[in-house]
């Protein structure tokens, strides 16, 4: 086990950054320490050990300021709710907002009923918002994921089925790998003990069995690549992750010798070009294997992936993987989407601790611009689509979900939980705020609707505002019986 993480460990990685103010991380590692003080995880580590490892991965991924202070900061609302008013005061609304979208992902709860799985994704990036709400939430399960063993089997199941269903799929197409691999591993071990162990186990018999012959194949490629005036950056085996790895073997009916990425060599070239000229001199001196030749480059993949792959017959019959990718590729396999937030933000100006969430937006949406453009492709159309859709996701006191469209306000909601709610409603708290009918709702709102049980007929006013068309439908059906109710009365007095 690594040493745990501590506020100098924190100190000592920033220190050459020069866009983060470390005297406001400070300032926010000691509001915590207080916060935190006497509270102790299940685990029975002192709970902000877990902020610290928290904001450990996100300096790691090299997020910025805000959202360093805000994995800090994230479990303040678990362990001192009264102390986010505080947090927003001193340390900014930027991270205020990343603490309350990490608060709402943790109310969403997950069933594990297959046709509601692709719903919870999209809702998880649409209550999110904000992508660094996204990484603070996989920086503070992955910690979460590392301790468990302190909770039952079935907390273990349901955080690691979770973690595998939901947060590994989002952190692939938001092209993060080094997230992906992470939380798949870590959550397997939970989720099928008995796999994971004969798989990892396998796996290190293989890999001690052709360290030296690994060795050799390196030295080789080196060599070639040298000799053709290729500049390596650098070179190196990386084993395949665990839980790939068993996918992969389902597929292949458990049979090990069909699988030649167990090890993978990685090369980083400078450009592009030498990409090719690398692909080319390894062909040129050992045999591709037919069909497992991919130009990633040419074609990226759906999350933006780009390297070339290629399986060669080495010398004395080995079958190795290379994959050969620039510096600039290899930085977004692994960081994806937090890539480009440095990219984007490194060459300009510094405006401050705070960046304001029309930047945000202005950045997600620049990004996306970007990409579309560099690649001149659709998919990213589609991923734009899935991930960023029309539609809101609000929660019910009972912590169910309902999704409605865009510019719904609270008359629509009542409708959706049930027509007599519709019928008898007088008003809602939005987020404990009380709120009139007509109020438009925003993605992760908590909302009660207040009713009086001795009304049941609609206002023909909330037809103004309904938005959906089952809330009008209703409330004209409803209006129509009431009228047809007075006519007989009059009719009978
Ligand atoms: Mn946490």
């Amino acid at each position: 086990m690594p040493e745990p993480a501590t506020i100098h460990t924190i100190v000592d990685l920033l220190k050459q950054r020069d866009d983060i103010n470390l005297d406001q991380v400070l300032l926010a590692y000691e509001f915590a320490e207080e916060m935190h003080s006497g509270k102790m995880r299940r685990s029975g580590e002192p709970s902000i050990v877990h902020s610290l490892e928290t904001a450990k991965l996100l300096v790691e991924l090299h997020m910025d300021e805000a959202t360093i202070i805000a994995g800090l900061l994230h479990d303040l609302g678990k362990y001192a709710p009264d102390s986010l008013a505080t947090v927003r005061k001193h340390f900014g609304s930027d991270v205020y907002e990343i603490i309350s979208g990490v608060m709402k992902l943790g109310m969403l709860k997950y069933r594990g009923v297959e046709r509601y799985i692709e719903n919870l994704r999209r809702m998880f990036v649409a209550i999110a918002n904000d992508i660094r709400v996204i990484i603070v939430k996989f920086a503070d399960r992955i910690h979460d994921l590392e301790t468990m063993d302190a909770l039952s089997e079935d907390q273990r199941r349901r955080i690691a089925l979770e973690s595998l269903e939901i947060y590994a799929p989002i952190a692939n197409r938001l092209g993060i790998g080094t997230l992906k691999g992470r939380i798949e591993d870590l959550a397997f071990r939970h989720v099928d003990p008995e796999n994971y162990r004969w798989t990892s186990e396998q796996m290190e018999q293989r890999i001690k069995g052709r360290d030296e012959i690994l060795k050799k194949i390196i030295g080789s490629a080196q060599d070639l690549l040298s000799n053709e005036g290729i500049t390596v950056r650098s070179i190196h085996g990386r084993a395949k992750h665990i839980y790939s790895l068993y996918r992969k073997l389902l597929r292949k009916k458990q049979n090990f010798d069909e699988i030649h990425d167990l090890v993978a060599v990685r090369i980083v070239v400078d450009n592009i070009h030498d990409c090719y000229a690398a692909l080319g001199a390894l062909h040129d001196h050992w045999r591709p294997v037919k069909g497992y030749i991919k130009d990633y480059i040419a074609v990226p993949k759906a999350n933006g992936y780009q390297s070339l792959h290629t399986t060669v017959f080495c010398d004395d019959g080995n079958i190795v993987e290379f994959q050969i990718r620039t510096e600039k590729m290899h930085y977004e396999a692994e960081y994806g989407i937090a890539a480009h937030w440095k990219y984007v933000e490194a060459g300009k100006p510094k405006e401050g601790a705070t960046i304001s969430k029309h930047k945000i937006e202005w950045l997600n949406h620049l990004m996306q611009l970007h990409k579309e453009i560099q690649d001149g492709r659709a998919y990213l159309k589609h991923t734009k689509l899935e991930l960023f859709d029309h539609q809101i996701f609000i929660f019910t006191p009972q912590g169910d979900i309902m999704d409605l469209p865009e510019g719904a306000t609270v008359i629509d909601f009542a409708y959706r939980v049930h027509t007599n709610v519709g019928n008898s409603c007088v008003g809602a708290k939005i987020n404990d705020k009380i709120a009139t009918l007509d109020t438009r709702l925003n993605s992760g709102d908590l909302v009660e609707i207040l009713t009086d049980k001795h009304r049941n007929t609609p206002n023909p006013d909330w037809l103004r505002f309904a938005r959906t068309r089952s809330a009008k439908s209703h409330i004209r059906a409803a209006l129509h019986r009431a009228h047809q109710l007075e006519l007989a009365k009059t009719a009978r007095s």
